[in-house]
């Protein structure tokens, strides 16, 4: 048996980042930078208000007050959006919008709130009145103040998010080139699984890893594709397993551990190579991994939390280096266990826990029956405490390291 680390070390030296491609705007959400995006203009193009108001001389306002009020004329009213006409002079003011272009002559804009209309109700050829001095070049946005043209505005290897979308609006990017989502093949195995909507008959269940599945493959930017149930024999086995390099990598649950009809191992072998077969943890010490036709296959346990755990261990961080991001692993947190946990010391346990903020830092407390065939403790659980090695008995107050299940890491 090898340990998780050397087990992760192993799946990783075999993963290969995939090719980039050329994606509209909101398909490249979640995904990685292939390419440097750089900005065609100035962020902002132009100066600009960034407040609903009057642009003025500064020297005409330095003192204005409450007590002593400057009355100016206005002498043009800028919406956004059209280019200001007039040179604003001394003694005078242009109504302006946010986001419309400064006016010549004017280096300060009032907000209207500290302001009250004069003659003509304050607009164009009436007057305003100034209830308080601005500071010099107050609320104008400069020209070019977060980027010039040629600039880039995000850099190859940052991830995708909301805000990164929106500045490559800005500056000019109607597609962008990210590295492609993993194409992953999902296959089940046994005799007693029974889809969704059937009502399992006599020593059947339903087939519930394949979805499980999906959703993290989903969830960690892959695309999954459900080929189905391999019925435990060996040419049933064989031809689901056999397609695995029509995608990128492949996962299959179940049928990997000694029992008469486990056969997922006997077939990687024949058809492909395999790597490991079994890791030092628990649940789910049947970790299969090795590849067919090139393509990267992860042989998962068949008890549903031993399935994601799995998933969770060894399959993201594989989904991730190849969708090209460098963080691979989620971020840990350090917490005090609750409860004393007996265990195996030559393996690492991964409990179904719950994290909880305690002053200045985390407790963490089993969130229900650890039986590796129950999802519920995964459900309500937000992390995997990860026990180490070496000991069987960890004792509350224990210092312990969890995974934070419900946090991505931020960045690439
Ligand atoms: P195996 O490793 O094939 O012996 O499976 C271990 C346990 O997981 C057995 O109780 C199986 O019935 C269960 N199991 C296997 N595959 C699935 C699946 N796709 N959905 C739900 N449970 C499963
Ligand atoms: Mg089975």
């Amino acid at each position: 048996m090898i340990t998780v680390e050397e087990a992760i070390e192993q799946v990783l030296s075999r993963i290969e980042v995939l090719e980039p491609e050329r994606v509209e705007l909101l398909d490249a959400l979640g995904r990685v930078l292939a390419e440097d995006v750089v900005s065609d203009v100035d962020v902002s193009p132009f100066d600009n208000s960034a407040m609903d108001g009057y642009a003025l001389r500064y020297a005409d306002v330095a003192h204005a007050s409450e007590a002593s009020l400057v009355t100016l004329r206005v002498i043009e009213h800028i919406p956004a959006g059209i280019a200001p006409r007039r040179r604003v002079g001394p003694g005078e003011a242009s109504r302006i919008m946010t986001g419309a272009p400064m006016p010549e002559g004017a280096d300060a804009v009032v907000m209207v709130e500290k302001t009250r209309p004069g003659e003509n109700d304050g607009v164009a050829g009436g007057t305003v009145e100034i209830l308080t001095a601005p500071k010099p070049g107050e609320h104008i946005r400069a020209k070019a103040e977060e980027v010039r043209a040629g600039e880039a505005v995000l850099l190859r290897g940052e991830r995708i998010g909301p805000a990164a979308i929106g500045l490559s609006a800005s500056v000019g990017h109607a597609d962008l080139l990210v590295h492609r989502r993993p194409r992953v093949a999902i296959v089940s195995t046994g005799d007693e699984l029974v889809e969704v909507a059937e009502k399992p008959g006599p020593g059947k269940i339903r087939n519930s890893n394949s979805y499980s599945l999906a959703a993290q493959v989903l969830e960690a930017g892959g695309e999954p594709h459900l080929l189905g149930v391999a019925r435990d024999t060996e040419a049933a086995t064989r031809a689901l397993l056999s397609r695995a390099p029509e995608y990128d990598l492949m996962v299959t649950t179940g049928g990997v551990s000694v029992g008469d009809f486990d056969v997922v191992k006997k077939v990687l072998s024949e058809i492909g190579e395999l790597d490991f077969w079994r890791v030092a943890m628990r649940p789910g010490a049947p970790q299969t991994f090795g590849t067919v036709g090139g393509a990267p296959f992860f042989g998962l346990p068949g008890n549903p939390t031993s399935t994601m755990v799995g998933f969770e261990l060894f399959v993201r961080p594989a989904l991730r280096k190849m969708a090209g991001f460098s963080s691979l692993i989620r971020p840990r947190a350090v917490a005090t266990l609750t409860h004393d946990v007996k265990k195996k010391a030559d393996r690492r346990y991964f409990l179904r826990g719950r994290l909880t903020r305690t002053g200045d830092g985390y407790s963490a407390s089993i969130s229900g029956n650890q039986s590796s065939a129950l999802l519920t403790a995964m459900h309500r659980g937000n992390c995997l405490i990860s026990l180490p090695e070496g000991t069987d008995l960890v004792p509350a107050g224990s210092l312990v390291t969890c995974i934070r299940l419900d946090m991505e890491e931020g960045t690439a």
